[in-house]
């Protein structure tokens, strides 16, 4: 097994790292940012050292800093958690060329799953169903317009480079395309330094199913079910589960088996998420492929009872799986909630602030991942999310009502969340029948939050 791993990533995957590697006896070394300095994961490690300035690209993003933090502390490991350096095949490379192991695929998997075009011609020779659009990038807003001529509008124009839904248009006729491309390139070159564009055709009113993968360095290449991912705020999850209402045994079967064909084409070694978008007749079509650990892994780990980060320190150890695809049994039902620190009354805009008062939800069936504590101060410098709630009970139904009750417990002072939007989502009648996609969330937000209003203005005249 690995001996002391240095885990490149700070907030709630930091610290859920940090449990599997002590559960392991595994010891582990936190970098800390000096906003971080009091930060839970720099208490929970074995050793903490600090990278730098508050600012990512001066700490957590700064290659050499964590690369002599990892040799200084005799690491003989990097865990890169998500966002920051995980999908970065350079950073890999740069750990395996410093004789550390990189828990992650290696720099040449990165590379060619981190173009998404290039995925999507890897997906295309796994015989993966693929979005009808273009083959590789498009060089120009009327080349664009040809293509979209030929898919039929309306298309959605995106960057190679992409994440987290940026550098990504819909184009609804001819006339838009010039004004589309332009935006989503210069978005794309201004957040991932790249411009590449490509062409999707855009399903309408699809979900966001995907796959959870594990490999091995054996060759071994498994899948642990799905996840629907499909409500989204201007394409960012917001609430995720497994398993999806939208498949029957004959889809997960089929989508499932595209997703291992994806991975083993790539030759991928440990945990990775083969991303689906599924129209409503029934038609599934391959995205991209996510070669880190995602936010969402619980909700996995929740149905399946397996420890995935455990699985990813077991693989990078050179180990095998330890399950095949026919011990991953998949039972009940999962559910989780993002909590951010921003408000959903100002366009979700972030509010980093001072934790005053925290009461974490517990009982049967709920998990809680989070580096919140009382009096913690969420920093402006990094992402808003301050906790996952997560639920896992027998049935859909009853993991709703769960979570619920497990929104009603959360209690976070200091900074407004967006903790009561997921609890009206819970009560939505569309979401409680599973007749929901990605365009759920822009529907109905203007009611919900209305409903939120309300509630609060019922709930202050109460107390007041
Ligand atoms: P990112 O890497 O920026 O998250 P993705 O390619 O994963 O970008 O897409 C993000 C979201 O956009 C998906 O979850 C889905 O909701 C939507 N989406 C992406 N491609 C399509 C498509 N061709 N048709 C419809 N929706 C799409």
């Amino acid at each position: 097994m690995l001996k002391r791993v240095l885990i490149a990533n700070r907030g709630e995957i930091a610290v859920r790292v940090i449990r599997a590697c002590r559960e392991l006896g595994v010891e582990t070394v936190a970098v800390y940012s000096t906003a971080d300095e009091n930060a839970l994961h720099a208490q929970l490690a074995t050793k903490a050292l600090c990278i730098g300035p508050a600012r990512a690209a001066d700490s957590y993003l700064n290659q050499d800093a964590l690369l002599s933090a990892a040799l200084a502390s005799g690491c003989d490991a990097v865990h890169p958690g998500y966002g920051f350096l995980s999908e970065n095949p350079e950073f890999a490379d740069r750990c395996a060329a410093a004789g550390l192991k990189f828990i992650g695929p290696s720099g040449g998997v990165i590379r060619r799953l981190g173009s998404k075009s290039a995925a999507r011609t890897l997906a295309c020779q796994a015989g993966a169903p693929v979005v009808p659009g273009s083959d590789g990038p498009v060089k120009s807003a009327r080349q664009a317009r040809e293509l979209a001529g030929q898919v039929g509008y309306p298309v959605l124009l995106k960057a190679s480079a992409g994440g987290g839904g940026r550098g990504m248009r819909q184009v609804d006729r001819p006339e838009g395309c010039k004004e589309a491309f332009a935006a989503a390139q210069a978005e794309a070159v201004a957040c991932f330094g790249n411009g590449e564009m490509y062409l999707e055709k855009l399903i309408v009113n699809p979900r966001h199913i995907e796959f959870q993968i594990m490999g091995d360095s054996q060759g071994n290449v498994v899948h642990l079910g799905e996840r629907d991912c499909s409500i989204q705020r201007r394409r960012q999850k917001l609430v995720e589960e497994s398993p999806s209402v939208a498949l029957d045994s004959r889809l997960r079967e089929a989508m499932g088996a595209a997703a291992v064909a994806v991975a083993k084409a790539a030759g991928y070694v440990g945990a990775g998420t083969v991303e689906f978008v599924l129209s409503p007749d029934g038609a599934f079509y391959f995205i991209e492929m996510n070669t880190r650990i995602q936010v969402e892994h619980p909700v996995t780990e929740l149905v399946t009872g397996i420890d995935l980060v455990k699985e990813q320190l077991r693989v990078a150890a050179g180990l095998p799986l330890s399950f095949t695809q026919e011990q991953v049994r998949p039972c009940g039902h999962a559910i989780e909630c993002r909590i951010n620190a921003e408000d959903p009354g100002q366009d979700f805009r972030p509010c980093p602030g001072r934790t005053e008062f925290l009461h974490i939800p517990g009982g049967p069936g709920v998990r809680v991942d989070t580096a919140l504590y009382p009096g913690y101060e969420v920093s402006p410098y990094y992402d808003s999310l301050v906790a996952k709630v997560l639920v896992h009970a027998p049935t859909r139904l009853e993991a709703i009502r769960r979570m619920r009750r497990a929104l009603e417990e959360l209690v976070i002072e200091g900074y407004p969340t967006n903790a009561n939007l997921a609890h009206l989502i819970m009560y939505d009648p569309e979401f409680v029948k599973g007749q929901y996609h990605t365009g759920f969330l822009d529907t109905h937000l203007e009611r919900l939050l209305e409903l939120a209003r309300t509630c609060d203005r019922l709930t202050e005249e109460e107390e007041g």
